[in-house]
């Protein structure tokens, strides 16, 4: 049995908006990945089973390995898509945030948001959110967005979902297994399982979902995976710490993507004793965050990983104005890519054990 995790006044007041909107706009986070396109898409997938007219504006691109997800190719990429996602926001009745809890993960679609008058509903799994919006469900404890808008959807309908389209239970399990690692972490509870198997019996092909996801890389990925093990990672054993970074020249030699950087911090995890993984690399500053790069025309991505009780969000918020999860973190530093590998150099100890 799938108990009722989310309280009954959340429920209720998620419920009303949704019910009674007409036309919503569904917003997830930069560079979104699994969960944030599943969570964003599932939620359209409802809403138009409902009735409603629903739109996703996502702020930059989804990764290329997202691209089959069903109604991904008629999301608004604020980006190339300006002026379409303003029109859509503006005639909104409801926006609807998945995935993300503060107007700083979505770029200046933050803006935007902020100053729409109409209902907002917040979906997301992340630790401290603002109060930006007018029904907050927020479950840090969930290991995806995706789950809790199952769970949201499930509990709307008293445990008895109602009839949705086998797209939707797709991008549900996408999310959920994209933001456990393939259930390899954050998954040890039988409930998941229930859900998993719901969606397997509402038609959801799980192995498609792997193949499409983890099995479509491009031969230079796997090469620049070669390279970052090889010649990059070095690894600080009394620390329990692996590092590793990559400057534009080696990400423009393997022809980098997106969503090629996809699992490589996770692999350091792998070697015995090492408990945290850390992986930068230079990124271009986007024009939505323009305004955070104070002239930069560097961004460094933090990526930040860990096992167990050996938390990596602490040291992302503190050094590099991050967060995220206890095992899965992240920041950006706007400047040179030494700059960003010092300030990493100088803390690590104090943080890692
Ligand atoms: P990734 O390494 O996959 O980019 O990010 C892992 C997780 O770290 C994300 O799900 C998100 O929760 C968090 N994260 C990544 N980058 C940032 C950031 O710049 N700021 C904050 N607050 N969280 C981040
Ligand atoms: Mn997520």
């Amino acid at each position: 049995m799938i108990s009722n995790l989310i309280d009954n006044e959340s429920v209720t007041a998620a419920g009303r908006f949704l019910r009674g909107c007409s036309q919503a706009v569904i917003v997830t986070h930069m560079s979104p990945d699994g969960d944030a396109m599943g969570s964003a898409l599932a939620v359209r997938h409802y809403l138009e089973q409902l009735g409603k007219k629903a739109v996703v504006v996502i702020p930059n691109n989804y990764p290329a390995f997202l691209a089959w997800m069903p109604g991904a190719q008629e999301v608004l990429n604020y980006e190339q898509n300006k002026d379409a996602a303003n029109e859509a926001m503006e005639k909104a009745d409801l926006v609807v945030c998945t995935d993300f809890n503060t107007p700083k993960r979505i770029g200046i679609l933050g803006e935007k948001l902020l100053s729409l008058r109409c209902c907002k509903v917040m979906i997301d799994h992340h630790l401290y959110p603002d109060k930006f919006a007018d029904t907050i469900i927020s479950f840090p404890s969930m290991p995806s967005s995706c789950e809790l808008v199952y769970r949201l959807i499930w509990q709307l309908h008293e445990g008895k979902m109602p009839d949705l389209p086998v797209e939707f239970h797709t991008c549900i399990y996408t999310g959920m297994m994209t933001d456990t690692g393939n259930f390899s972490f954050n998954s040890n509870y039988p409930e998941m399982y229930e859900i998993v198997g719901n969606l397997v019996r509402a038609g959801v092909d799980k192995d498609a979902v792997y193949n499409s996801v983890f099995n479509s890389y491009k031969a230079d990925r796997m090469r620049l995976l070669g390279y970052c093990l090889y010649r990059k990672m070095e690894i600080f054993p009394e620390h329990h710490a692996a590092f590793f970074c990559l400057n534009r020249k080696e990400l423009y030699k393997f022809n980098f993507s997106g969503g090629d950087a996809e699992g490589l911090v996770n692999l350091p995890l792998q070697i015995k004793g090492v408990h945290y993984s850390c992986f930068m690399r230079e990124d271009k500053v986007y024009e939505s965050e323009q305004h955070l790069a104070n002239g930069s025309k560097t961004k460094i991505k933090i990526s930040m990983r860990s096992q167990g009780d050996h938390p990596v969000n602490t040291f992302c918020a503190d050094i590099f104005h991050g967060g995220g999860h206890k095992n899965a973190s992240g920041g950006e530093y706007y400047g040179p890519l030494e700059e960003a590998v010092n300030l990493f150099m100088q803390n690590y100890k104090k943080y890692f054990n």
